[in-house]
């Protein structure tokens, strides 16, 4: 099956906002969707309520800031990550996954125009010299599963390719890389996967890449000049978990470590509201407590348990690359790394100035 095919299976209605009707990329998305149309809206709001479903594609205008803190959580460490609202939404439908919690509106939304991203990025980077800026688009949707289709994230490889300081991630659970493979200068652009162990994978990430796909398509990118970045996150603590999750870091062994970013790590949480909105899993059952910011986490010995045990693999795997916890206590970070070298340099944890108006 091609790949449009797969989106022309997926998605049965495309609609427009009337500020990027005109947009090339909105007649290029049309011929590939193989639909009528796009039907223009004044706003996303009046796509009919018969439509508002996962069948449905909205091309529309950032609204409001166009780049963003990531939210971290409150008490706890912030890795200074901004996000970039490109695609808003995802189908991959993992049990998990935090925005079912929150999200009030089933179409994907793609802000296509990225012109005004482009020109927040940079100016972040003109207000914050000698910093390095890390900023993503995987955080209100997975960064690729509609990327060939709208092709928006060479776009941003190829604006920021001869900014220094600039680190596009590109994070998903997808193997849709190929699209990208061809750009000749990928600046220091970061191809990025989500990895857990296929055994719970299977259940818990129904319809993500597999393992074996998301590692082939980390070597592809490794090869056409990217960096690569692998986030366990979830970490979740089931079955034959040691086993499972050193099984995954010891595939990481072929990985030149020099092309790794970072890798990151952050055990299952979830708010109650996710816990409401999600049918029973197993592994909601286990132990919780509340942490400061209301999210419910494992108990701190065992979050350390798991994080020492992953950490001192990776180490072995792929010897001191950048390793960092996310939305972790101080408590939790000083007993994790208090004897590594791997842990991200206090600079990066510093705030960086966004400028107003962004
Ligand atoms: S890939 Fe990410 S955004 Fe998509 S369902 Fe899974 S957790 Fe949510």
């Amino acid at each position: 099956m091609s790949c449009f095919d797969y989106y022309r299976e997926r998605f049965q209605r495309f609609y427009a906002e009337q500020a990027v009707a005109e947009h090339p990329v909105v007649a290029r998305v049309a011929e590939r969707l193989a639909v009528e149309g796009p039907v223009i809206v004044e706003g996303r709001e009046e796509v009919p309520a018969a439509d508002r479903n996962e069948g449905t594609l909205v091309a529309a205008a950032a609204r409001g800031r166009v780049v963003n803190r990531c939210p971290g959580s409150h008490g706890h460490i912030c890795c200074n990550y901004l996000t970039i609202d490109l695609y808003a939404g995802c189908t991959l439908g993992c049990s998990y996954c935090i925005m079912q919690s929150y999200r009030n509106y089933a179409p994907m939304v793609v802000h296509v125009d990225t012109a005004p991203i482009i020109s927040a990025v940079q100016a972040v980077a003109a207000a914050n010299p000698g910093r390095r800026i890390r900023v993503g688009t995987g955080q209100i949707g997975d960064s690729l599963q509609l990327d060939p289709l709208f092709e928006l994230s060479r776009e941003l490889v190829e604006a920021f390719a001869d900014e220094p300081a600039v680190e596009l991630e590109l994070k998903t659970k997808t193997d849709f890389v190929d699209h990208l493979l061809g750009i000749p200068n990928v600046g220091r652009a970061i191809i990025a996967f989500s990895l857990n162990p296929p055994q719970i994978a299977a259940s818990e990430e129904p319809d993500t890449a597999g393992l074996e796909a998301r590692l082939a398509a980390a070597a592809r990118s490794i090869e056409a000049g990217y960096r690569v970045a692998f986030h366990f996150d979830p970490i979740i603590r089931v079955g034959a978990w040691r086993e499972w999750y050193g099984a995954v870091v010891d595939r990481l062994r072929r990985v030149p470590a020099e092309r790794v970013a970072w890798v990151s790590l952050g055990t299952v949480r979830f708010t109650s509201a996710l816990r409401e909105t999600i049918p029973p899993r197993a592994y909601m059952f286990d132990e919780f407590i509340v942490s400061r910011d209301g999210k419910m986490r494992y108990l701190q010995r065992e979050r350390v348990e798991l994080y020492r045990y992953l950490r001192a693999r990776l180490e072995e795997a792929l010897g001191p690359v950048p390793v960092y916890l996310c939305m972790e206590s101080p408590a939790v970070w000083r007993r994790v790394f208090s004897d590594s070298r791997s842990a991200p340099a206090g600079s990066l944890l510093a705030p960086l100035a966004l400028p107003a108006g962004l």
